[in-house]
């Protein structure tokens, strides 16, 4: 879903982006994830409110508001809606950068400003990701035999080759500017028979979080590496889940500058620049040559959560954020 106002011919052009789709359900909720029962106590809850629907409405809004004050001539505004950000963006902005006749100079991805508090940084990068699953087989056998020799435990050899990815220099350095390099989680583990039993076959699905700087063909690489060192296979998660790209605007970049005016300007702090913990659709804008920060409202822990919400608060707050980011990006010209 796209918005157009402006020029047909801009010597500037500025995209508002907002993802549509959301996170599963998940168990959990006390109010219904979909029922859209507007606010309670200040919080609007519901699916997709903080992740991020309610940026969506912040940015229609200060799309209208722009519009409405009237655009400086050679200005274009875009306002987009896109779908598949939760599943790797092959099928969202991958597949419309793909075939769009719009080039932005410049972009504000929503995703919220905090990882437990609303408006805690204004993120200029976003870390990316590589995500795969490990297989190993063992000796099925009478587990008072583990350790003779030929008899081994899938789960052991599962864990020898996590204990090499996690040794690799990739997930203990540290990048000056971005904390550690790499982050690396298993986000699902199964295998053996329980009790009595060497364990003959185990799966663990793994990702590795990833600071702005990581280029896919190095960090598979070093992953294969590690790897090939044990006794388990490796298989890449499918499309566009494999490798999420981390990306960052250069410090220097006037769209950084007129971020953090905007940010003072709207919300009163200075703030502080960082980089967002997950993948956002800023990478694949980034990627096509649109610098993009990434700013909106609610906190991240909130998202992909049971009773996610959104402050009406922050809503306010995050329409005079984008107003006035718009405002200093228009002016700047
Ligand atoms: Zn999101």
């Amino acid at each position: 879903m796209v918005a157009i106002a402006g020029s047909d011919d801009p010597d500037r052009c500025l995209l508002l982006a907002a993802h549509l789709d959301t996170h599963a359900l998940g168990d959990g909720w006390t109010a219904d994830p979909l029922g859209g029962d507007g606010f309670r106590d200040g919080r609007l809850v519901g699916r997709g409110s903080t992740d991020i629907k309610g940026a969506a409405a912040a940015m229609a809004v200060a799309f209208a508001q722009a519009v409405r004050r009237g655009l400086p001539a050679g200005v274009r505004l875009l306002f987009a809606g896109n779908a598949d950000e939760e599943t790797g963006g092959l099928h969202g902005w991958q597949a419309v950068l793909d075939e769009w006749d719009e080039r932005p100079h410049a972009a504000v991805v929503a995703e919220p400003s905090g990882v437990d508090d609303p408006w805690e940084a204004l993120y200029v990068g976003a870390r990316g990701g590589t995500r795969f699953t490990l297989h190993a087989s063992g000796e099925g056998t009478h587990s008072s035999l583990a350790g003779r020799p030929g008899v081994d435990s899938a789960l052991e050899r599962i864990d020898a080759a996590l204990a090499a990815l996690r040794a690799l220099p990739l997930c203990r350095d540290h990048d000056p500017r971005w904390g550690p390099r790499g982050r690396l989680t298993v986000v699902r583990c199964e295998g053996g028979d329980g009790w009595g039993r060497v364990p003959a076959a185990a799966r663990a699905e793994v990702e590795i979080r990833l600071a702005p700087g990581a280029e896919q063909v190095e960090v598979e690489a070093e992953v294969l590496r590690a790897v090939a060192g044990s006794d388990a296979t490796l298989e890449w998660a499918p499309g566009g889940l494999r490798w999420i790209g981390p990306s960052a605007v250069p410090e220097e970049h006037p769209l950084v500058a007129a971020g953090a005016a905007a940010w003072r300007a709207a919300l009163g702090s200075d703030p502080v620049l960082a980089c967002f913990p997950g993948g956002t659709d800023a990478r694949l804008l980034q990627d096509a040559g649109i610098p993009s920060l990434i700013a909106g409202p609610g906190a991240l822990r909130r998202a992909h959560h049971p009773d996610e919400y959104v402050t009406a608060d922050e809503l306010h707050d995050a329409v005079r954020l984008y107003s006035t980011l718009l405002d200093q990006l228009l002016d700047e010209r």
